[in-house]
């Protein structure tokens, strides 16, 4: 409402786009493994989205981090307090400087699929304790990751002896049922797999103490996922004292924590609403969904920038109105129109989303709603066209979450040895 107003006003870039990130939404999602999941230790994968205060209540909560890049290692050792040890550097192709620079942070747990990365890890961090990664099945999987990572089962032994061969340590097994998993039966496959890589290291000459079950979890089905993992550790790691376990969470922590609000620049109707009530009507045979949106919005955020998920991460993502009018309201008994939603670049790939029901009353200046957008946004947005990154506003959230939230930080902070 404020931007809104500001807008109004004329106050130079008042209408720009923003993200609400609700920290105690990411709260809640850690309290929610903890209670599903006590024996998996998440680190959360960076990559995801990387944003300063997420990781920093994450460090809080006493999280760890999967890191991919010397950037990321040294992103999460920033922010002060965090033992590298509670990294995993979990990007089994590595440029050899990264792994130096790993070293040199005490970054010790990493992951290899290949025989190069042994050689180079040989030569540049002898010490590193070492997890192979495996392939798991991740055709359930809207993102599919065995295209470019994981060593199918059978060449794991000659890995492992090569390991050997090179005087390397490794510790532990790990795998990816890929990005946004919606069948999490799947994750009792990878178990198993993971079970028959641990009597393969056996037979190598190493006794394994670590299992690595990757991300992959979908906000919507997590218990499911969690209680499927639970039953396949428990049935194929019945004696598992001398093991931990750890996971990858990414989307998890993040994906409902951020909004986006983007303010409607230009639209463009098809024909004004008369003509249209007195255009043809199209013949009775012609399905809905191909009907054509009769209005297209053009917003100030799109697919190069935060909505780069429609493309990279598959999602779809569903408008609301936030405001109309210069009112919260929008009456329920609106006229509805089929509309298009356009990013505000000049390239016609910027489509937002193709074809979505909006009050036919919207105009230039009113604010559209979007949620669930925490995950591989930000992270991946681009300033083509000369358009900035939408900012983020924070939030503590509100009720007994958001007092933990500020309690966890003000602790956190203290430790540290912040001045609060
Ligand atoms: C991307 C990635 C993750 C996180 O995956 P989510 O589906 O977001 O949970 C975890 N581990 C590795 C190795 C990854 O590449």
């Amino acid at each position: 409402m404020n931007a809104s107003r500001l807008a109004a006003a004329n106050t130079p870039d008042a209408e720009r786009a923003f993200f609400v990130a609700d920290l105690s939404q990411v709260y809640r999602q850690h309290e929610r493994w903890r209670k599903w999941l006590p024996e998996i230790e998440p680190h959360y994968a960076v990559k995801c989205n990387p944003d300063p205060y997420v990781l920093r209540l994450l460090a809080a909560l006493g999280a760890g981090f999967d890191c991919a890049s010397n950037g990321e290692i040294s992103h999460v050792l920033s922010i002060g307090g965090i033992d590298p040890s509670r990294i995993v550097f979990a990007n089994p192709c590595k440029a050899a400087s990264f792994i130096r620079s790993a070293a040199r942070a005490g970054v010790d747990k990493m992951t290899f699929d290949n025989a190069d990365e042994l050689h180079k890890i040989a030569r540049i961090h002898p010490g590193a304790k070492l997890i192979v990664r495996i392939l798991a099945d991740d055709s359930k999987s809207i993102c599919r990751f065995g295209i470019k990572f994981g060593a199918p089962l059978e060449v794991v032994p000659s890995l492992l002896a090569k390991a050997k061969e090179l005087g390397l340590n490794v510790v532990g097994v790990s795998f990816h049922v890929g990005s946004g998993c919606y069948d999490p039966t799947i994750y009792a496959d990878a178990i198993r797999r993971a079970r028959d890589v641990f009597a393969m290291a056996e037979e190598a000459g190493y006794h394994f103490t670590l299992l690595d079950v990757g991300g992959g979890f979908e906000d919507a089905l997590f218990e499911r996922a969690a209680v499927v993992l639970t039953e396949a550790i428990d049935e194929y790691f019945p004696c598992r004292d001398d093991i931990s376990i750890i996971a990858e969470p990414g989307r998890f922590y993040v994906s409902r924590a951020f909004s986006l609000a983007a303010n409607i620049i230009a639209r463009r109707a098809a024909a004004s609403a008369d003509v249209q009530a007195q255009a043809p009507t199209p013949p009775p045979s012609q399905e809905a969904e191909e009907q054509q949106p009769s209005v297209m919005y053009y917003i100030n955020d799109g697919v190069y920038g935060a909505f780069n998920c429609v493309m990279f991460d598959h999602q779809t993502v569903h408008p609301y109105v936030l405001s109309m009018g210069g009112s919260f309201h929008c009456p329920a008994s609106e006229a509805l129109a089929l509309s298009s939603v356009w990013g505000p670049t000049c390239d016609s790939i910027d489509c937002v989303c193709k074809v979505v029901e909006l009050p036919a009353a919207l105009r230039v200046g009113d604010w559209l709603g979007f949620d669930n957008m925490g995950a591989y946004t930000i992270c991946a947005a681009s300033q083509f066209n000369g358009f900035e990154l939408s900012d983020v506003i924070y939030t503590s959230g509100t009720g007994a979450a958001g007092e933990e939230v500020r309690a966890v930080l003000r602790r956190f902070a203290h430790e540290i040895g912040e001045s609060v």
